[in-house]
């Protein structure tokens, strides 16, 4: 099959295009015809090696596919040739063998795709969706009423965040840092849309919560923002820190005069409880509509370069897809 490898860490241009052996399925393993691929920050980190997951040399990277049963190994009952599925976890402990035609995971580590998603929205499904979940309702504890600041809302994790908080009856505040990214932001859940590239742009969230600030802030840029997180959200407040690019030095005295929670989260960590408890709410949210995963761009995956290059680059818009 083909499949993109990486040699050595390094800059994009590490990931090569060719030919590698067609996985097989053992016991209680399935094989999946690969139909779309998720591309995440985090493949990056990993791809340059500067993430505390380093794989073996060569590796398949991405963590996140969709696609249709290919084969089934011995002891599988779940699932049969033809089903549509997503996957959401991984066979070891690297996060990877998604950038390729085909994917072996453990029978408990795929989902079902209802018939009204695309491939490429269930390659959305993994990481960005299991991320936003885990955050706003199982670290964050987010409750029907409260109010989220969704900081960076229009990208992946983001615009997966707005969703499910619409449809926990939660009010959101998000923000983005484009003309594009505040509209896809509105339209997807953000009663309010700031732009995080305006100088002062926090100033009206104080107006926006009553007064209070946000019970709950999603901070996909910690290092940048936490600083001023911590000043405006609301008294007995949490802050799930989800993405950050550096250190930041912070007065751990606001966060003792409002009682503030500083959550940090990172999916490996999630329980296999917790994380068929994600996948079993997002599948709800799937069948009814209420989730509805943003595609921003589709490229082939001899272009997985360039898919590297553009999930870094400012303009979010949904997420970014391979297609094999
Ligand atoms: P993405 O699709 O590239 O989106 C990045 C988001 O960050 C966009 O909304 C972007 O907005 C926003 N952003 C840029 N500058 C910002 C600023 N100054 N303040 C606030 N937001 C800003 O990436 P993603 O897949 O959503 O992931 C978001 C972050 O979470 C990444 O750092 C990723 O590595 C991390 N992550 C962590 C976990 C975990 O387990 N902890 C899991 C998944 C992702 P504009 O482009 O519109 O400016």
């Amino acid at each position: 099959m083909k499949a993109i490898q990486v040699h050595e860490f390094g800059d994009a241009d590490v990931l090569r295009y060719g030919d590698v052996p067609d996985p097989t399925a053992g016991p209680g393993q399935v094989v999946i015809k690969v139909a779309a691929i998720g591309v995440n920050p985090v493949d990056t980190y990993i791809r340059a090696g500067v993430h505390l997951i380093r794989p073996a040399l060569p590796f398949i990277p991405g963590s996140d596919a969709a696609g249709t049963v290919l084969a089934v190994g011995d002891g599988v009952s779940g699932f049969k040739t033809g089903d549509r599925v997503y996957a959401a976890g991984s066979l070891g402990d690297a996060w990877g063998d998604c950038y390729a035609e085909q994917l072996l995971r453990r029978a408990e580590q795929l989902c079902p795709l209802p018939d009204n998603v695309s491939f490429a929205q269930g390659a959305a499904m993994g990481i960005p969706y299991g991320t936003a979940y885990r955050a706003l309702m199982q670290r964050g504890a987010a409750k029907a009423g409260e109010t989220v600041l969704v900081h960076g809302a229009s990208g992946a994790v983001g615009t997966a965040a707005l969703q499910i908080a619409a449809s926990k009856g939660i009010a959101v505040i998000g923000t983005a840092g484009s003309e594009r990214g505040l509209d896809l932001i509105r339209e997807h859940g953000a009663g309010h849309a700031l732009d995080h590239t305006k100088a002062g742009y926090l100033d009206a969230v104080a107006d926006l919560t009553g007064g209070k600030g946000p019970d709950i802030i999603l901070e996909m840029l910690a290092n940048v923002n936490l600083v001023k997180d911590m000043e405006i959200a609301a008294k007995y407040g949490r802050i799930v820190v989800i993405g950050n690019r550096g250190p930041v030095e912070i007065n751990a005295r606001e966060a003792m005069m409002k009682d503030l929670d500083i959550i940090g989260i990172a999916l490996p960590n999630t329980s296999a409880d917790d994380m068929a408890a994600i996948h079993a709410a997002l599948g709800k949210g799937l069948a009814d509509g209420s989730l509805n995963p943003v595609i921003g761009k589709e490229l082939p995956l001899a272009q997985a370069i360039e898919a590297h290059h553009a999930v870094l680059r400012p303009g979010a818009y949904g997420k970014i897809v391979l297609i094999p």
